[in-house]
Order: C-alpha cells, then sequence, then structure tokens
C-alpha cells in the first residue's frame, strides 16, 4: 500500500494524482518527465530517488537494478509509437530472460540489442489492466540493500505476470535474440 510518508524533495505540492502508467497515487507535480515512458511527473520522481539508491548507497546491485528498469518501462508503456512499442519489448525481454530464463550480466545486454535491431518488425502490445499491483512506489520503502532487492523482485515478478497474454510471443523473440 501507499504510505502516508512525503516523497521526493518536501516541496508543496498539488493533490496527489493517478499515475496513468502503474496506477498509483503519487504527488501531483507538473510535467511531462520521459518522451516515451507513459509516467506521471510525480511517479517518475519517486523511480529517480530509488535509481539514486541503486547507484549510490547499494553500489548497482545485479541483476537488481536491471529488474528495476524493466518494471518500471514495462508498467509505464506509453501511448503506441515507435520508441514505445521497442521499449516495451526491450523491457519484457529483459523480465523474461532474469525471472524466467536465469540470464544475468552481458548475454542480457546482447539480446536486448538484438531485440532493437529487430524493432521494425515489432508491433504494439496491448497492455495489461491492470498492469501489476505492486509499483515503484513499494520498492521506495526498503531500507537496505536486501529488503530492496526482495521488493524488486517481487514488483518485477508481479509485472511481468501481469502481461501473460504476451508471454509466449516474449518467450519466443528472446530466444531468436540469445
Ligand atoms: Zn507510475
Amino acid at each position: 500500500m501507499i504510505g502516508a510518508r512525503a516523497v521526493g524533495n518536501g516541496a508543496p505540492g498539488g493533490a496527489p494524482v493517478r499515475c496513468p502508467g502503474c496506477g498509483a497515487l503519487v504527488p501531483g507535480i507538473a510535467g511531462t518527465p520521459h518522451r516515451y515512458i507513459g509516467a506521471a511527473a510525480g511517479c517518475w520522481e519517486i523511480y529517480e530517488s530509488v535509481l539514486a539508491k541503486e547507484y549510490g548507497e547499494y553500489r548497482y546491485p545485479q541483476p537488481t537494478h536491471r529488474l528495476t528498469v524493466d518494471a518500471y518501462a514495462v508498467q509505464h508503456p506509453g501511448e503506441p509509437s515507435p520508441q514505445a512499442i521497442q521499449s516495451v519489448h526491450v523491457h519484457l525481454v529483459g523480465l523474461h530472460l532474469v525471472l524466467e530464463r536465469g540470464v544475468e550480466g552481458a548475454a542480457v545486454t546482447r539480446a536486448l540489442r538484438a531485440v532493437v535491431r529487430r524493432s521494425a518488425g515489432l508491433a504494439w502490445l496491448v497492455p495489461p489492466d491492470p498492469n501489476g499491483r505492486m509499483t515503484v512506489l513499494d520498492v521506495a520503502r526498503a531500507l537496505d540493500l536486501e529488503e530492496h532487492a526482495r521488493l524488486v523482485r517481487d514488483w518485477a515478478t508481479d509485472v511481468w505476470g501481469a502481461w501473460a497474454a504476451h508471454h509466449a510471443a516474449i518467450a519466443s523473440l528472446a530466444a531468436a535474440c540469445l
């Protein structure tokens, strides 16, 4: 659940808004944070705070960091566009390889580059509703790396599960890109 504690820098914002991607209630901050990732500015700010912890005190933990980036992108698919279609496929393949096939490190990076090379032939995948039940807000409350890694994996597993209608297509794309 979404806690009542303040997030971000504590600056007064507008009324909470529902993120169009993950559905979480987030601080109502003006602006569009990303060109094709469909996130509310308040949600993006929380995501950036989580990334800052991963780059800083958690020392870039893998595969946790990859799962964070993949889960967030898949949970904020945006509107159909070539960039959004490519992004959703790349990050779904990332979730599949790490969570279901135990592939890690450079092998995942190579496979995701291969997905990008094939992106002209990819079509929009209709996102599930709901697009997972956990959000980056659940991850943001972790107090240490161990809890963070566990929550990220739970979140990524939850989001991946929500896209079950597309699992077969993603598994076959991943197999062709390994
Ligand atoms: Zn969101």
